[in-house]
């Protein structure tokens, strides 16, 4: 069994935190002691951990990734117009795993988990999967 989290996004690139809606599950779900994976359900939007103190690294990160993989790049191939959207979430992945550790998951001081968006706005699945053990 395994979780859905439901999100909006509001823009082509973005960076949502979700640590709070995964803290809360692990929290729900009663294990103590295991592991949290968190995936994206999606070929265009994947899952990160970065800092969460400072929200310029997150806009400085989707800045970055733009200007690598520019959306109007001539050599793509792909007909949907999303080819630098399925570049981008091979860089960021599309999933995280967490170590569960006395009933959370274990994250740094300046950590957080985003969700990677980069062909929105759309609605989007955040699948997650806690293990005791
Ligand atoms: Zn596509």
């Amino acid at each position: 069994m395994y979780q859905t989290i439901k999100l909006k996004t509001d823009n082509r690139n973005e960076m949502i935190d979700i640590t709070g809606q995964i803290k809360k599950l692990v929290t729900e779900s009663g294990v103590k002691d295991g592991i949290c994976v968190v995936c994206s359900a999606h070929t265009t939007a994947g899952i990160t951990i970065n800092e969460n103190a400072d929200p310029t690294v997150c806009s400085d990160l989707t800045c970055f990734l733009e200007k690598l993989v520019p959306a109007d790049t001539e050599y793509f191939e792909h007909d949907e117009g999303n080819s630098d959207s399925h570049s981008k979430v091979s860089l960021i992945g599309p999933s995280v795993s967490l170590i569960v550790d006395d009933g959370q998951p274990l994250l740094g001081t300046w950590q957080g988990i985003y969700f990677a968006e980069f062909d929105g706005p759309r609605d989007r699945k955040v699948w997650v999967k806690i293990i005791s053990g």
